[in-house]
């Protein structure tokens, strides 16, 4: 089958800059006809891209971004082909969203023992009725002129091990995992090349992870090879997706550079019936 399929994209529904309906478009632009929008513990977006994505004949996929803990580390977990209506997940989600929030604040509490002047309210005006994440700090503190960049956010507060750094809260692998099929999806783990190490990612497909994200911007064709190679051999489902965000990130150019075939996901259709 001819067309190109991708799977990992953001909304301002999360900390992507674009709408939904600016997406949907660019994605059309960007010669794609399936996608998913995997915005952070949120699915907002999705019955909105359904309805465009019909006027451009794009079949969108609900999805969702989940993060979970496993030990130190955050690992990413991306969800397909769930009813995007199951009570239980929306709950989840929710509770995921207020976390979210709590974090911010306590972020933005060490900002200001650092005597960073960042006043939550401005982060959480940048973040709308999405899920706050980091991106939108990182935004609000350049645009506030308490950073000289976006990155610099990241590198010198708010980035893994930096002094304004929290985590979210995360769930367990196990019961993210349990989470989605309870609602008829498909999990993946996502962009693994960009953290995880063998043992962990082991450690999930024990769990019953259905999926690996082979194809992503931070994956080498090496690590392309290998994760492909590991999905053979566990007869797992493959994803892949841009993660595309907009904005600062200059990841404009990649929406229709990384994406799986259709085949792929023909396959994922077929795992689930
Ligand atoms: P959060 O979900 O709130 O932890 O935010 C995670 C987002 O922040 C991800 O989409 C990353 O792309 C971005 N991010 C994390 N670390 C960095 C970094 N060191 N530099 C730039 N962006 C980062
Ligand atoms: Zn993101
Ligand atoms: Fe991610
Ligand atoms: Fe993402």
């Amino acid at each position: 089958m001819e067309g190109k399929a991708d799977l990992h994209m953001h909304t301002t529904h999360s900390d992507g800059v674009y709408s939904t309906t600016d997406l949907v478009r660019m994605a059309n632009e960007a010669g794609l006809t399936i996608i998913s929008i995997t915005d952070h513990d949120n699915v907002t977006a999705v019955d909105e891209a359904i309805e465009i994505g019909k006027r451009y004949g794009i079949d969108v996929i609900p999805g969702v971004e989940l993060s979970a803990g496993v030990g130190e580390k955050e690992v990413h977990i991306l969800a397909y082909f769930f009813d995007h209506k199951n009570q239980d997940l929306l709950d989840h989600l929710t509770f995921f969203r207020i976390e979210r929030v709590k974090r911010a604040e306590r972020i933005v509490e060490k900002l200001n023992g650092l005597n960073i002047p960042l006043k939550l309210d401005t982060v959480l005006e940048r973040a709308g009725t999405g899920s706050v994440g980091r991106p939108h700090i990182a935004t609000a503190l350049y645009e506030q002129g308490l950073t000289d960049s976006y990155n610099e956010a990241f590198y010198k507060y708010i980035g893994y091990g930096k002094p304004a750094y929290e985590r979210k809260y995360q769930v367990s692998p196990q019961a993210a995992i349990e989470l989605i099929s309870s609602a008829g999806g498909l999990s993946f783990i996502a962009h693994p090349g960009n953290s995880i190490d063998e043992a962990v990612l082991l450690e999930f497909i024990n769990e019953g992870v259905d999926g690996i994200e082979v194809i992503h911007p931070s994956h080498s064709p090496e690590r392309v090879m290998h994760y492909s190679g590991i999905v053979n051999e566990y007869f797992l489902l493959a994803s892949g997706g841009s993660d595309f965000h907009g904005g600062r990130r200059n990841d404009q150019d990649l929406l229709g550079k990384y994406y799986i075939s259709l085949d792929h996901v023909q396959e994922m259709r077929r795992r689930l019936s």
